[in-house]
């Protein structure tokens, strides 16, 4: 559900909405600065100050010590992420309460601590490093932070575990299963070392478990890796028979997909990699290449935009939006500003101290 606003703001034509994001944005000047996550639709980040992944932007917004306000056109997470970042003067706020990730929520901090515990108690001789993806909650991030561990990008997930990898030690990876089995069979961990843990199904009311019948289902001897089974709804969506399709139709072309997606996918591709590596590669390549992108919509449609010469089109012919990130439309983003111009500062995210000194940490170990 998008959250509801004032109904002032729900009948407004385009030409006046884009009118007072403007004039609201002149008004508060370098206060404030406008983030979009590259998954934005066009007519939000048309709006933004900076573009980019959420640690990318995130990192921007921290340099950016003159503005008070942050307004962050992304998901909770990439908020969350921003306020651990920026001074405790910065306040940094999210246009829509309800653009939530359902990957960072398939990790439930009680749950992740259970599954630590049933590991710990399992290989008491092992040493077991977490590392969460930075798209997981504070909380997650925070956890991590505590036990030793750090977070890792898509783009430097493999450098982070070749870091960390080594005998006698288990690398646990949150909350996104295809992202970390696809970096540990990149460091040449065996498919067999590898071991999927199963989270709860909160829908079907799954309770606790036992931690010995948890236990069992691990195997004898210590797994490299432990997978928690999270994934994203989008990259998800990303098959073989739809590159097998795409290759059929357009003889020649790439395929470049995202980490997210499962093996297959990234085995069967021509490259993969982050969403930033994603764009420059595309725009880099020459004119009259052909690419098959298997990632969220908004941006394979900017691209496509943006690089007439080339042919672009995205793998999945079906809808492939971030339903979460595109719950912010411009009726939020000037509702957020003209409040902010009369001294209102609302959707504020704000991460506990405690929650943000670890998650930090977590951060600053990557
Ligand atoms: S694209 Fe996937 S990981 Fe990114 S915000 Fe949407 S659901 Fe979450």
């Amino acid at each position: 559900m998008r959250q509801v606003l004032p109904p002032e703001y729900l009948d407004l034509g385009t030409e006046e909405l884009e009118h007072r994001i403007q004039q609201a944005k002149a008004a508060l000047r370098k206060r404030v600065v406008i983030l979009g996550h590259h998954y934005q639709k066009d007519e939000v980040i048309r709006f933004a100050d900076y573009r980019g992944d959420s640690l990318k932007l995130s990192q921007l917004a921290a340099r950016e010590r003159e503005a008070e306000y942050i307004v962050f056109c992304g998901v909770h997470f990439m908020a969350e992420t921003a306020d651990i970042l920026t001074t405790a003067e910065q306040k940094v706020l999210l246009p829509d309460l309800a653009a939530g990730c359902s990957m960072a929520d398939m990790a439930d901090i009680d749950e992740v601590e259970e599954c630590w515990d049933v590991i710990k108690g399992k290989y008491p001789d092992q040493e077991i490093i977490p590392i969460t993806y930075v798209n997981s909650t504070a909380e997650i991030k925070a956890f991590c932070g505590r036990k030793g561990g750090m977070t890792c990008t898509s783009s430097n997930a493999r450098a982070v575990f070749e870091k960390v990898i080594g005998e006698d030690k288990i690398i646990l990876f949150l909350p996104d299963e295809h992202l970390g089995r696809n970096t540990g069979l990149e460091c040449e961990i065996e498919a067999e070392e590898i071991f999927l843990w199963e989270r709860r199904e909160q829908d079907r009311g799954d309770q606790f478990e036992d931690h010995e019948m948890r236990a069992q289902e691990l195997p004898v001897i210590a797994p490299r890796l432990i997978l928690w089974n999270g994934f994203c709804s989008v990259h998800q969506r990303f098959t073989l028979e739809q590159i097998n399709r795409a290759r059929t139709k357009y003889p020649g072309i790439k395929v470049i997909v995202h980490p997210e997606c499962e093996h297959t996918v990234v085995a069967n591709s021509d490259l993969h990699g982050s969403t930033e590596y994603i764009i420059e590669t595309v725009t880099r390549a020459p004119a009259g290449s052909s690419w098959a992108i298997g990632t969220e919509i908004n941006l394979v449609h900017r691209l496509a935009q943006e690089n007439p010469d080339k042919k672009i089109v995205c793998l999945n012919e079906t809808v492939c939006m971030c339903m979460s990130m595109n719950r912010i439309h411009q009726p939020h983003l000037l509702w957020t500003l003209e409040n902010l111009v009369q001294g209102k500062v609302v959707n504020q995210i704000s991460v506990p101290s405690e929650i943000a000194a670890e998650a930090k940490l977590a951060l600053e170990r990557m």
